[in-house]
């Protein structure tokens, strides 16, 4: 028997690969560094077991009187570097596979950008569209109030992801303090910044994919200011990245969200389309945009794609048709293993989620920081720490991939696992 499992029951374990859809891919993905682990290797069930598993029924009352369950989770895949840290994801689709999945690829990346924390996510299975603005609040509370048994600041701490924002952190923070009885800002990043929250946060993760963006088209001799664009998903990533792409100079020819994909030969007006979007317009309204059946962004003509929406959007199905030389992985895993072999074979660079998104959780870093020392920074400073962080990383993990001729992915996982498992050889066993 090996000697790392549990012993057979017959019954799939909730670790089985072949039952959990996100958190296979993920475990695929530590399968191909695993031959360059070195003698870290006998801690490599770390990596394959999370650490803590919480699940949760948050019950609500909504506002015609009725009671509604929904499901919640919270998982800390590892704390050997420091707290869990990770957003919550408001989601009909979230399931404990992708929730667990999610919170392998933050282990990964706080490790990879060397910020002193674990991983961890938490997600409610529910279409937030559907709630009253009280009803949201509710849930948020009482979703907060039952993962509050493992979450503070020096424990896991939550922070936005899809369909999460400033507003929900602020409930989370609130119900947390008045739980504890203590105020208690750091519990949760990605506030108000009248609560804490940093300058900088919310533009972060976009600013965090244009800088590894650039560094990424500077190796390979391509020019951001002359480059054509696609992007999918336009919330807080897609759109700052769309954004800041756009004032470099680059034409950001289409754009698609859930609903759907517009085009624009001559680049589209990101600002413009920005305020229509937060106006609430739908997309296919935007005035001058040619409008473009789903599946089609994918043929789009573009330099580079910007995935920022959910995980497996590009598959063996489509990962042929994508004509950009440079993917930047805006999304948490929305590239699968497969998607990723066709995409190496025809050149295609892929700039991993685990380093292309990690200017939010870098930002975060620095709120969690600023809160314990009630002392706040300039948005510049922010902004100058946020891009070198980026920058520094970004070219450790591309000699890695130089040196051992592996993807950016598989070196990133290099870079980052080797980092989580030597903390873990430190610290050893206890009890
Ligand atoms: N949800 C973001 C991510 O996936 C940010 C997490 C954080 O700031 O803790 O990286």
């Amino acid at each position: 028997m090996d000697i790392n499992s549990s012993p057979p029951t017959g019954a799939p374990s909730y670790l089985d690969p072949a039952h959990f859809g996100p958190w296979g891919i993920y475990l695929q993905q530590v399968e191909r560094v695993r031959p360059y682990l070195g003698e870290l290797e006998r801690w490599i069930e770390t990596l394959r077991r999370p650490r803590r598993i919480l699940i949760v029924d948050v019950p609500i009352h909504m506002d015609d009187g009725r009671i509604a369950h929904f499901e919640g989770y919270r998982v800390q895949h590892n704390t050997s570097r420091g707290p869990g840290k990770g957003g919550v994801r408001f989601h009909q689709d979230v399931t404990l596979s992708e929730v667990m999945a999610l919170s392998a690829w933050m282990s990964v990346k706080n490790a990879a950008v060397n910020v002193p924390f674990g991983g961890a996510k938490g997600g409610v299975r529910v279409d937030p569209k559907t709630l009253s603005r009280n009803e949201l609040e509710r849930l948020t509370r009482r979703y907060t109030s039952e993962i509050g048994i493992i979450i503070g600041p020096n424990k896991d701490i939550p922070a936005p992801d899809v369909n999460t924002n400033e507003q929900v952190m602020a409930w989370m923070m609130d119900t947390y303090a008045m739980n504890e009885g203590s105020n208690a800002t750091g519990v949760v990043t990605g506030k108000p910044v009248d609560l804490g929250g940093s300058l900088g946060r919310r533009e972060a993760t976009g600013r965090g994919v244009f800088t590894v963006g650039q560094a990424a088209a500077r190796h390979i001799g391509m020019d951001v200011s002359k480059s054509r664009v696609a992007v999918q998903g336009f919330g807080n990533v897609g759109s700052v990245s769309a954004k800041l792409f756009a004032l470099a100079g680059a034409r950001v020819v289409a754009v698609q969200d859930h609903q759907h994909t517009i085009y624009a030969e001559a680049g589209l007006d990101i600002p413009a389309l920005m305020a229509h979007a937060v106006r609430g317009d739908a997309l296919n309204d935007f005035p001058g945009a040619q409008v473009l059946g789903q599946d089609q962004f994918w043929d789009v003509d573009c330099d580079i794609m910007i995935p920022a929406a959910l995980e497996q959007q590009i598959t063996a199905t489509n990962a042929a048709r994508i004509k950009a030389r440079m993917i930047i992985e805006g999304a948490n895993g929305p590239t699968t293993p497969e998607a990723d072999d066709i995409l190496q074979a025809r050149n295609v660079l892929v700039v991993p989620d685990v380093i292309a998104n990690a200017g939010g959780v870098t930002v975060s870093y620095f709120e969690w920081v600023q809160d314990f020392s009630s002392f706040f920074w300039s948005e510049d400073e922010i902004n100058a720490r946020l891009v070198r962080i980026m920058q520094e990383a970004f070219a450790v993990i591309w000699q890695v991939a130089q040196d051992k001729q592996v993807s950016l992915r598989t070196a990133t996982f290099i870079v980052g696992c080797t980092r989580i498992l030597h903390a873990r050889d430190l610290r050893g066993l206890y009890p």
